[in-house]
C-alpha cells in the first residue's frame, strides 16, 4: 500500500516509521555517551575502520591536491608509487581502483598507460548520492524538496551579492536559449544554465550539491518527459530568472526559481503520478 505522503514529501507523522521502506539513517554525530539519545537501531559501534587500499587512495588524492595535478595529468608509474606509499602492489591497485570507480581518476590500460587524473566531475557525486538516498528508502519527492528548498536561496544570494558584470557574462550566453531541437544540446544547455548559477556563488559546496540534484533530475526525470515540449516555457523561465539575478533583485530571483522548479516538478507529477512515491533509484 502506497504510504501517505505529506505535499513537501517529508513522510506523514501518522506513517509508523518502522514500516518506511529503506535502512535506518545512522546518526553519527551521536556519541556512546549519548546513548540516551542514540537510535537503537543505528546504535552500532564505530564507523568500520579504513581499509590499507582505502588510506592509499586518501595518499593519492592529497598527493594529487598538493602538487596541483590537472585535468588529463598522469600519475607516477607503479614503481615509483610503490615505494613511495611503501604498500603491496595488490593495495596500490586496489586503491587506484577504488578512485576509478569514484570517477576520480581512469586508469588507461596496456604499454604506456597508467592512472590519469579526471577532474570533479559531479554526476559521479550524484550517482553515489542516489545509491544513499536508495538505500535510505528516499523517493523523488525528497528529491525535489530538497531541490526546491536549496537553489532558490542560492540563487537569491547570487542576485544579492556577486557584482553586476560578473553575472551579466556569466549568464547571459544562456538566453534566449539557441533555437535548437537537438534533445541532448537542449539539456545540457538547460541543466548548464543553472549549473552556472550555482557556480556563481562562489561555494564549491552548494555548486557540487546542486549539480549533483540536478543531474539526478535531468537523468531520472526529465529525461522521462519530453523537454522539447515544454522548451518555450523552459527558456522564458530561464531568461526571467538570469534577469532577474543579474538586476539584484534577490526575492524575485528566488521567487521565480522556485516556480520554476515547481513547475518542473508539477509537470511531472502530472504525468507520473505514482513514480514521485518511488525510491531514487541507484543508476
Ligand atoms: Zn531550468
Amino acid at each position: 500500500m502506497a504510504k501517505r505522503r505529506s505535499r513537501n514529501g517529508r513522510p506523514d507523522p501518522a506513517d509508523d516509521g518502522a514500516t518506511r521502506a529503506g535502512l535506518p539513517i545512522r546518526f553519527s554525530l551521536l556519541t556512546a555517551d549519548d546513548r540516551a539519545l542514540v537510535d537503537p537501531r543505528t546504535a552500532d559501534g564505530e564507523p568500520r575502520a579504513l581499509k590499507t587500499s582505502e588510506v592509499v587512495a586518501q595518499r593519492v588524492v592529497a598527493d594529487i591536491v598538493r602538487d596541483k595535478l590537472q585535468i588529463g595529468d598522469r600519475l607516477p608509474a607503479e614503481s615509483v608509487m610503490l615505494e613511495q606509499y611503501d604498500v603491496s602492489r595488490e593495495s596500490l591497485r586496489e586503491g587506484l581502483r577504488l578512485l576509478e570507480t569514484q570517477g576520480f581518476l581512469t586508469i588507461r590500460r596496456g604499454p604506456g598507460g597508467g592512472p590519469v587524473v579526471v577532474g570533479v566531475d559531479p554526476r559521479n557525486l550524484a550517482r553515489m548520492s542516489t545509491l544513499y538516498y536508495h538505500l535510505a528508502g528516499a523517493n523523488y519527492e525528497e528529491l525535489f524538496d530538497a531541490w526546491l528548498t536549496l537553489e532558490p536561496v542560492v540563487v537569491r544570494q547570487v542576485a544579492e551579492t556577486i557584482a553586476r558584470d560578473v553575472k551579466r557574462a556569466a549568464l547571459e550566453p544562456f538566453f534566449p536559449q539557441p533555437e535548437d531541437t537537438e534533445r541532448e544540446r537542449f539539456m545540457s544547455t538547460s541543466n548548464g544554465f543553472h549549473a552556472v548559477l550555482a557556480n556563481l556563488s562562489g561555494n564549491r559546496v552548494l555548486t557540487l550539491m546542486l549539480q549533483a540534484i540536478s543531474h539526478i533530475v535531468t537523468e531520472h526525470i526529465i529525461r522521462d518527459l519530453d523537454p522539447l515540449n515544454e522548451r518555450d516555457e523552459i527558456s522564458h523561465d530561464h531568461a526571467e530568472i538570469g534577469q532577474a539575478v543579474i538586476d539584484g533583485k534577490g526575492a524575485k530571483a528566488q521567487r521565480l526559481a522556485a516556480e520554476h522548479i515547481s513547475h518542473i516538478v508539477d509537470h511531472y507529477r502530472t504525468n507520473y503520478p505514482a513514480a514521485v512515491n518511488e525510491l531514487v533509484e541507484w543508476r
